[in-house]
């Protein structure tokens, strides 16, 4: 379905936590985001627990994102979590493996900065060490795109941000991307754009963070044939030292601030002031 019809149609949004740390200000934002888009195009404002990590995944915080989540005054409605899908990525990545669009890289991180990777948009840039060479049985595999395959298949691809506009998709910046990481049947990549499209996400906000990794998905979109939702991409809060927050510079649990009695609803209206001081709430 092209991104014009989706745009009349009442927009299906999500927030899509992972259950490994608490929620701060900025995850927040995503939702509020989220909800308030549905909300203002009479849609559905969706929460999918992102659990897929099984070793660094707490359930018990799924749990405290509900409560932070009412305790914002937001409304959703709940889909499964990653952890029961995972039969849908191994058949998507049997699929592309079938394709010859995936490779197996038995590298180590410290093989890929040994290998002289360059810095790219979401850390170094992989080098394809293992794009030409017999895997090794003998270490785990992971499972990168073959970016040049891929584009070969696709063609040129556009993808429509809500404030943006419209973006041809490159993947220099990215490189041949984990699509099945080495302890799990799908990387980040592959999860979200499979979930995606299963709960119907017909626009896919998210910080401004993830902007890059929207060519990644729509490139996956294209060539498993699922329906390509548009994209919302808020920008950033930052931090009076005009950097990025994020938990491990200190920010407060959202679970800390209504524990402590903060008026959650209050807190949602000044986060709603704040985005719309950065300029781009449309
Ligand atoms: N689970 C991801 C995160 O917490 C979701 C990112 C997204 O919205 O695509 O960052
Ligand atoms: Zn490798």
């Amino acid at each position: 379905m092209g991104a014009a019809m989706n745009a009349a149609l009442p927009p299906v949004t999500r927030f899509a936590p992972s259950p490994n740390g608490h929620l701060h200000l900025g995850h927040a934002l995503s939702a509020i985001v989220a909800h308030d888009l549905a909300k203002a195009g009479s849609g559905r404002f969706l929460l999918r627990i992102e659990d897929i990590d099984g070793t660094r995944s707490r359930p018990e915080l799924a749990d405290e994102f509900r409560r932070d989540l009412a305790w914002l005054g937001l409304e959703w409605e709940e889909v499964p979590a990653q952890s029961t899908r995972l039969a849908s990525y191994t058949e998507a990545a049997e699929a592309l493996r079938a394709r010859g669009l995936l490779y197996p890289c038995t590298c180590t991180r410290k093989d890929i900065e040994k290998a002289g990777a360059l810095p790219g948009l979401e850390g170094l840039i992989y080098p394809g060490t293992c794009k030409h060479r017999p895997p090794d049985p003998s270490r785990p595999a992971a499972w990168r795109l073959d970016a040049a395959k891929a584009l070969a298949e696709t063609g040129p691809l556009v993808w429509e941000d809500a404030l943006a506009g419209p973006q041809a998709v490159d993947l220099s910046g990215l490189g041949d991307v984990v699509v099945v990481r080495k302890d799990l049947p799908a990387s980040y990549h592959l999860a979200v754009t499979m979930d995606d499209a299963a709960d119907g996400v017909t626009l896919v906000t998210r910080g401004a963070d993830l902007f890059a990794a929207s060519d990644v998905h729509r490139t996956l979109q294209a060539l498993l044939g699922l329906p390509v939702p548009r994209w919302h991409h808020h920008p950033l809060l930052l931090d009076v030292h005009g950097e990025k927050l994020a938990k491990r510079r200190g920010s407060p649990a959202l679970a800390e601030r209504r524990e402590a009695g903060e008026d959650g609803r209050m807190l949602a209206e000044q986060l709603k002031m704040q985005l719309l001081s950065l300029g781009t709430l449309s």
